[in-house]
């Protein structure tokens, strides 16, 4: 199989039967995402021990590649610290800008690096960005994810 294809299976599969959506009622970070330009409207939900990413989820709706990059990018955090998690989201953002290309740092994403190809798509690096930067904002200013509850 190109890898190409490959690429696009994994964006399918995670868009038609993502495993990471749901509302975690008990949630100790709330933040709601949005991406006015395409329509994208998400809330990720997340419950910490100490540091340590101990769940997290998300709802709401919006395109193919939005979704299928915010159910990637939970799988990628969950068992995480904050550091790690805030450290991916960079490595992901980098990616998508095309800023970062070396292999080893776009292998550290595992699945979620199946949205490189999004690099040469500008009109759609604000819908992959959208899950992985709410995780950041929620992380880096937890006060602001607090004021939803
Ligand atoms: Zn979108």
């Amino acid at each position: 199989m190109e890898l190409k294809q490959l690429y696009r299976e994994i964006v399918n599969e995670h868009n038609l039967h993502p495993v990471n959506r749901g509302k975690i009622e008990d949630a100790d970070l709330v933040l709601r995402g949005v991406n006015p330009s395409c329509g994208d409207d998400i809330t990720l939900y997340m419950k910490l021990d100490g540091d340590v990413i101990k769940a997290a989820s998300y709802d709401g709706s919006g395109c193919a590649i939005s979704q299928a990059s915010v159910d990637m990018m939970v799988d990628q955090i969950l068992g995480k610290n904050k550091e790690e998690a805030i450290k991916l989201a960079g490595t992901f953002m980098g990616m998508i800008k095309g800023e970062i290309t070396d292999e080893e740092s776009i292998e550290a994403l595992d699945e979620a690096a199946a949205l490189q190809d999004v690099a040469h798509m500008p009109a759609r690096v604000k819908c992959a960005v959208l899950g992985w930067h709410t995780m950041q904002e929620m992380l880096e200013h937890p006060e602001k994810a607090q004021e939803n509850k």
